[in-house]
């Protein structure tokens, strides 16, 4: 019975496998959604740390469901990373960026930075800076500034054809921001080997950023070390007071996060 019971959870097994595989996936309902503009930008207002006013916006992906649902990226970003339909995705929110954001900018200090997330392979792709200054051209001169996050996963190997494309990003007036330092993806190797304009500190940090937290020490020597290295840092997840005042006092160029606002949608999107 013990073989019996071998085979049948085989049998279970695979035909389980098969119904995953053949059943509407994830894979085909993402593709949909793309094409049909269900993906759409949100926006995230980063702020000069002094003067609180809006230095620009992270550009976040929501899923819009046909029912109105929105669905966080964490649900579908890494399957679009992993299948690679992130770039088809990633260019379709440039697209909506262009057209819905170029009116909301007028009065704002200038240039205005928009960040987009991407993975370095579309960073990588022949036509990218044809698309950066397509995107560009959408906005009057001079008034925007594009900022490129990315979030470092190449094997170290690859590092020194990645550096290669972002000195010509960076001389194309694209600035690099490499995202969620401090955690497994982003670290001290990268931060010597690429060249980088930003850093942004992950909120993971920042939670543990309470009046009597050993995080601050980490905290306070990610920023020595960007100031010595000549890189601008943003901080991200700021949520209270106190993370201000102390981020403050640490000289940190700029903030973001919930204190400030939550990502919103264009038509939520108000500007100080
Ligand atoms: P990320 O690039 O690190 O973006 C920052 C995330 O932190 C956003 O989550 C934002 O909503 C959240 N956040 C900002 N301030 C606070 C705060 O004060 N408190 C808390 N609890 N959270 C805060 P979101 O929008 O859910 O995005 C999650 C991740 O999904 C992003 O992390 C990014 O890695 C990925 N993602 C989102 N949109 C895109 C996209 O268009 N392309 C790619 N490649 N990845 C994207
Ligand atoms: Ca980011
Ligand atoms: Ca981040
Ligand atoms: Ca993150």
């Amino acid at each position: 019975s013990l073989l019996l019971s071998a085979i049948l959870s085989i049998i279970v097994g695979v035909l389980l496998w098969r119904y995953i595989l053949h059943s509407p996936s994830l894979y085909e309902n993402l593709s949909k959604a793309i094409d049909r503009g269900e993906i759409i930008p949100w926006y995230q207002p980063i702020v000069h740390s002094n003067s609180y006013g809006t230095y620009g916006v992270e550009v976040l992906a929501r899923w819009i469901s046909p029912s109105g649902e929105v669905i966080s990226p964490e649900n579908f970003i890494p399957l679009a990373e992993q299948s690679g339909l992130i770039i088809p995705l990633t260019k379709k929110l440039m697209a909506q960026v262009g057209k819905e954001l170029p009116e909301k900018l007028e009065g704002q200090l200038q240039p205005f930075h928009v960040g987009f997330n991407f993975i370095t392979a579309h960073l990588q792709e022949p036509e990218f800076l044809d698309e950066c200054r397509a995107f560009i051209k959408k906005f009057p001169p001079g008034t925007i500034r594009l900022t490129a996050e990315i979030l470092e996963r190449e094997p170290f190997e690859r590092v020194s054809q990645l550096k290669e494309t972002l000195r010509q990003l960076q001389e194309n007036h694209i600035d690099i921001a490499l995202d969620d330092f401090g955690t497994g993806h982003s670290n001290l190797n990268y931060l010597s080997a690429l060249p980088i304009d930003i850093i942004k500190i992950d909120k993971l940090f920042i939670n543990g950023l309470s009046p009597d937290s050993g995080s601050q020490k980490i905290i306070d020597y990610v920023i020595e070390m960007a100031k010595t290295l000549n890189i601008k840092v943003v901080v991200e997840g700021v949520e209270t007071q106190f993370q201000v005042e102390y981020l403050k006092k640490k000289r940190v160029d700029y903030f973001q996060g919930y204190y400030f606002s939550k990502p919103v949608p264009i038509n939520k999107l108000t500007l100080r």
